[in-house]
């Protein structure tokens, strides 16, 4: 691609972005960051009556906390700034004058009550009233096509509720391009003349959007499939204005896991999995919504996860760095079919996310797990410990319950095992255990485990006479990594007490 590749993201901040606006910012941000472009975030806030404080900053933090921050937009190199439309609100009065000049467009005086009365007429004749050229421009529409110039004026003049609306081209045949979805023919007759612009100064989302893109350079329209219908009203204002069009690219949905519907902020709570980024606050209610981040997912899982909700590679490989998204990723290989979302998927991803990780990483984390209930341990034996249990592990929550036992010995045992394992002769053969494991201090879990095998082979009785009754003095229950890897870790000495505790015990 010869030219420098702009795209944005547009969010309108009316409340948390969830999943599916995350995936069109990372679809964004992928195809940027594969032709070295730049990834714009755009804060559409033209309707203040959805307009909800905190959600810009929340759309800011979820971007940075996936890993996507953008490269221009509020606070950020703003080089076609301000980047909130709220802030751009002189610009774009000019425009729809612009297209009232050249006859794109018109000023219309209807009263809403006006509106629905011709609604309601239509209906009773069994029609659909729209407001374009079937009925614009006959009597008993109130616009500035009907009126006389002086009295079009006059309204204004005095103040009277006004908007502009486009004027559609009549019985034309619009062939629009797609990246995703290719050739689509609209017939004009069926579109109606959109609101532009308000009496009250502020234009609707159809005008500060091809306003915006045009003054800032976006070469490529990478959105939701739910802008698609006004893709034509935008080619229309783009050709209305003389200016270039951006590509598009129209994304599929995210359906919800039983397939049918497009997946919504309340399916979250109701099916019992997160859709949103990050915990939202809702300002009104004080509710805390479910998240991604607050589950535990690692945002690289995340984001692998959302990127293919619609795209595929072309091979079977799934899991994906962001760095070889960049890389793969390519606008031809999303799908045009909606995309459904699998909360058992997620999960599948943070587990493989997770078995990447080093120790290293796993155990720093880990750490503040431990801190905060008040353990804490030599660094390199925490990396130990996740390495022996990091292979059972969905998410670093699960740390603690697959490993407690190596940071306090068990206070109790579980019954069930304790029943069938722990026979009359199993505090015998501990006892005689013992002695041979005092000479095992700080050695091996190959040798621990060759030493101890021998004495029981010596012994002549099965191993597990032996094993169980251990593992469970040890863990306190029947689950855990390699025995002997447990006793190198924990040593000798505490393995030797906790095993008299067992014999105390059970
Ligand atoms: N403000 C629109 C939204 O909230 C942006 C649509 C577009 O990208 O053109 O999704």
């Amino acid at each position: 691609m010869s030219k420098d590749i702009r795209v944005r993201f547009a969010p309108s901040p009316t409340g948390p972005l969830h999943m599916g606006g995350v995936r069109t910012a990372l679809y964004n941000y992928l195809f940027a960051k594969r032709h070295q472009g730049t990834f714009v975030l755009r804060i559409e806030d033209t309707d203040q009556k959805r307009y909800v404080s905190n959600a810009e900053q929340y759309i800011i933090d979820a971007l940075n906390w996936s890993g996507i921050p953008y490269d221009e937009g509020p606070g950020k190199n703003e080089k076609y700034g301000p980047y909130r439309q709220s802030e751009r609100k002189e610009i774009y009065k000019k425009y729809a004058d612009e297209l009232i000049e050249k006859g794109h467009a018109y000023y219309a005086f209807d009263t809403a009550e006006q509106l629905d009365e011709h609604r309601k007429k239509h209906e009773e004749e069994g029609k659909t009233f729209i407001y374009n050229w079937h009925n614009r421009e006959k009597r008993k529409l109130l616009n500035s096509l009907v009126l006389s110039k002086e009295e079009a004026e006059k309204r204004i003049q005095q103040g009277d509720h006004y908007v502009v609306r486009f004027k559609s081209p009549e019985n034309k045949k619009l062939v629009l391009h797609d990246k995703i979805r290719g050739e689509i023919t609209i017939d004009t007759n069926i579109l109606d003349d959109k609101i532009l612009f308000k009496s009250d100064g502020m234009p609707t989302y159809h005008l500060a959007n091809i306003v915006d893109d045009h003054l800032m350079k976006i070469t490529h329209v990478i959105r939701g499939e739910e802008w698609l219908p006004s893709l034509a009203l935008h080619c229309l204002l783009y050709e209305a204005f003389d200016w270039e069009k951006p590509e598009f690219a129209h994304l599929p949905l995210i359906l919800k896991p039983v397939g049918k519907g497009k997946l919504s902020k309340r399916d979250g709570d109701q099916l019992g999995f997160p859709v949103f980024p990050l915990a939202y606050k809702n300002p009104e209610t004080g509710e805390v919504s479910r998240s991604y981040k607050e589950d535990g997912y690692f945002p690289e899982a995340f984001v692998n996860m959302l990127a293919l909700l619609g795209w595929n590679p072309g091979t079977e490989q799934e899991l994906f760095s962001l760095k070889e998204l960049v890389n793969e990723f390519r606008l031809k290989r999303v799908s045009k079919s909606g995309a459904k979302f699998s909360p058992e998927k997620a999960t599948w991803f943070n587990q493989q996310h997770l078995q990447s990780k080093s120790n290293e990483e796993l155990a720093e984390n880990f750490s503040s797990i431990l801190l905060e209930k008040g353990i804490s341990f030599d660094k390199n034996y925490i990396i130990k410990v996740v390495s022996l249990i990091k292979e059972r592990a969905v998410f670093v929550a699960d740390f603690w319950n697959l490993s407690s036992f190596f940071f306090q010995s068990p206070k109790n045992f579980d019954e069930k095992s304790a029943r069938k394992q722990w026979k009359e002769e199993t505090p015998e053969i501990m006892n005689e255990l013992i002695i041979v494991l005092k000479e095992l201090d700080n050695h091996p879990s190959e040798e621990i485990e060759i030493k101890v095998k021998e004495w029981i082979t010596q012994k002549g009785i099965g191993f597990g006479k032996v094993m169980q009754p251990l593992r469970l003095s040890l863990v306190g229950a029947l689950k855990g990594p390699h025995l002997f890897d447990i006793i190198e870790l924990i040593g000798a000495q505490e393995t030797i007490k906790r095993i008299e505790f067992a014999i105390k015990t059970l």
